[in-house]
């Protein structure tokens, strides 16, 4: 897989693409991470990538120049299944997004700052809008890496154990059970005894009601009959 990620702050995501898991998977080429200066593919002297918005009011606007010449650039070397356009009012991000975009060849994520982009780039150059949800941020770099997080550990390979991501939270509509490590008992306060019995069948099945009483009390709304 391929995420070709477009900012005008490629600094922004140094850190969460440089570190533990999304690193690992890129060093050992299970997925490919481009981060690409906006700035860059601009015609104008200065770089200028923003500018006032027409008919007034606060806020700069992202110019379609600069992101159209960056996407025809990427897109001659290869296609893209889907150009996503992180936004506050697009489709809510979700487990489900992230397993179908995991299946995905190549993905570019268009970052947007200011008061957002120029409407032309939505309704021309984006195949997909998405949001992390219902708050604003100031810039759409923290919305692409949690959104390439997401999607990068379902990659096969990405973490070391096979079924782990398939056991986390969301997977099979349930939520995560609770896990204990060592010590067994910490002031008083106790591992349960299932655990630490090594009955496998029982831990199962304990780990199962748990999933289920946690989906019940902390997500109602999961109930998928
Ligand atoms: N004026 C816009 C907000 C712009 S915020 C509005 O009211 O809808 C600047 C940028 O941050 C956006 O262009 C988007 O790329 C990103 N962003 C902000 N909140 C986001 C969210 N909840 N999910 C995804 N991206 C978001």
């Amino acid at each position: 897989m391929r995420i070709d990620i477009i900012t005008c702050l490629p600094k922004l995501l140094e850190s969460p693409f440089g570190d533990s898991i999304l690193k690992r998977a890129q060093d050992k080429g299970l997925v490919e991470v481009n981060i690409h200066d906006l700035r860059a593919y601009s015609n104008d002297k200065h770089r200028k990538i923003d500018d006032y918005a027409f008919g007034g009011g606060a806020g700069m606007v992202m110019m379609i120049d600069p992101i159209a010449n960056c996407m025809e650039a990427l897109k001659k070397d290869r296609e893209y299944d889907e150009i996503i356009y992180m936004s506050p009012d697009g489709e809510q991000f979700s487990q489900n997004v992230a397993n179908e975009l995991s299946l995905k060849k190549n993905i570019m994520i268009l970052c947007g700052h200011y008061k957002g982009v120029d409407e032309r780039v939505r309704e021309h150059l984006i195949t997909r809008e998405i949001s992390i949800g219902d708050y604003v941020l100031s810039g759409g770099e923290l919305a692409a890496a949690v959104v390439s997080d997401a999607v990068i550990r379902l990659l096969p390979g990405v973490l070391s154990d096979e079924t782990s991501a398939l056991t986390d939270s969301f997977q099979d509509g349930l939520v995560a059970p609770p896990v204990y490590t060592r010590p067994s008992e910490y002031k008083g306060m106790k591992v349960p005894d299932v655990l630490l019995s090594g009955h496998e069948r029982k831990i199962q099945d304990w780990r199962f009601d748990q999933a289920v009483e946690r989906t019940k009390q902390r997500r109602p709304d999961f109930d998928k009959e």
